[in-house]
């Protein structure tokens, strides 16, 4: 076991945090409150190469692994979630890079890191949260397209996207409750495509969210992901698994921003004429949330390490997930609480952890789901 990050590792946390902590703040606090994507800090984002490190060299992206892909997001979250998220610009690349056709890959992949074209991938549905497998949008074929008709809804990136991968069934009759559904690529230019912005989000505002719907939509049937219908299952718990990963790396990333403003705060803050950071029952505080961020990286690293070593292991995914989500929440409510009044002001910077990093316990799988998931895993039912 090595816990030591590699140099190369060690010099994109470096170049991460520097870009992160120099741009954010430029725009971190407008974009929250007018919720809007912050499209320049995006390009300029995939002109450093930080989008989509994980896509193969020979597709155009970095050629990293998770472990990086987490640092990244990591650092990112650190200084403000909302603009962090412009790193899911490459969702669903995942699904693209790990069951698409060459044809695909070479066509979609390379877009991503290059900031000529931004992903999404559309599940949810009104009707369908937990239960993906509820989803009902639809993909007939007719002759050599698909025409697609449903709606989706909370989609990260809707109305920025260029391309979505939609999961639809595609085989609506068969007995199999995991062969029913496929993912379909689409442009977001073809005809019977709309998209319209979530607004009001408690957190991580400045990340796009939007429903979908699909009237009549007409993609080409090359457009379904892989050679195959009815690998949608497959596809989408890849995908949840990978994603799982960065968002137990927002919760980490989220959790350590706030806690350096509580000990920035707690060292100058002067009561009962001294620092509150001199009173035990504050020393206490920080050494919980210290100890919540430290276990909480060693379970992401140790995940993601699994996975880069090529060993998918959906229990020690899940387990970080919620451990971290859990605990993030619990650090930033007592950074919040430590900077008293302050905390509770968004000028003082720690409020919108506050907001932002309860999305980890709901998107990407919910606490809930994240339990089944391990307890399944333990018990093999
Ligand atoms: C900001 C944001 C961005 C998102 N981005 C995307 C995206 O890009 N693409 C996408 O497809 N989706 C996206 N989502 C959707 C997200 O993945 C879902 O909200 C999530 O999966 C939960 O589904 P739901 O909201 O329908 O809640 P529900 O499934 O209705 O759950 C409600 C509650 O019931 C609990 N529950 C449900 N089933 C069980 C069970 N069997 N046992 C115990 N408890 C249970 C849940 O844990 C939860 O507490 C996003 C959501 C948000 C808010």
């Amino acid at each position: 076991m090595d816990f030591a990050l590699t140099d190369i590792q060690r010099d994109i946390q470096n170049a991460a945090r520097e870009f992160a902590e120099k741009e954010f703040p430029n725009v971190a606090r407008e974009c929250d409150e007018k919720e809007e994507f912050p499209m320049e800090l995006w390009k300029k984002a995939c002109e450093l190469g930080f989008v989509g490190v994980f896509i193969k060299e020979e597709y155009g992206g970095a050629g990293l692994g998770y472990t990086e892909a987490a640092i990244l997001m990591e650092e990112f979250w650190r200084v403000d979630p909302g603009c962090g998220n412009l790193l899911l610009t490459s969702f669903g690349t995942e699904i693209i890079q790990q069951f698409g056709t060459e044809e695909q890959k070479k066509k979609y992949l390379g877009l991503i890191p290059s900031g000529k074209a931004i992903m999404g991938c559309g599940i949810t549905e009104p009707n369908a949260g937990s239960d993906v497998f509820m989803a009902s949008t639809t993909a007939v074929k007719d002759g050599d397209e698909y025409f697609i008709n449903g709606s989706k809804t909370f989609i990260t990136n809707g109305t920025i996207a260029d391309v979505i991968l939609v999961f639809c069934i595609t085989d609506p009759n068969t007995e199999e409750r995991f062969g029913k559904h496929s993912f379909i690529i689409v442009e977001t230019d073809r005809r019977g495509f709309e998209a319209t912005k979530i607004k009001g989000k408690m957190g991580i505002r400045a990340s796009d969210t939007a429903e979908l719907s699909f009237n009549d939509v007409r993609v080409p049937i090359k457009n379904l992901v892989g050679d195959a219908e009815g690998y949608g299952f497959k596809q989408v718990m890849h995908l949840f698994n990978l994603n799982r990963l960065l968002a137990t790396a927002q919760a980490i990333g989220a959790a350590q921003g706030a806690f350096e403003k509580a000990v920035t705060h707690i060292n100058k803050r002067i009561q009962f004429g001294k620092p509150i950071a001199s009173f035990q029952g504050v020393q206490f505080m920080i050494a919980e949330m210290a100890t919540k961020i430290e276990v909480g990286r060693n379970m992401l690293y140790k995940a993601c390490w699994l996975i880069d070593k090529g060993i998918f292991d959906p229990k020690a995914i899940s387990i970080a997930k919620l451990f971290a989500g859990e605990a993030s929440i619990a650090v930033i409510n007592d950074a919040v609480q430590l900077h008293g009044g302050y905390g509770y002001i968004a000028e003082y910077g720690v409020e919108h952890f506050y907001r932002d990093a309860k999305i980890v316990e709901i998107y990407e799988g919910t606490r809930e789901i994240e339990k089944i998931t391990i307890a399944r895993e333990i018990l093999g039912r």
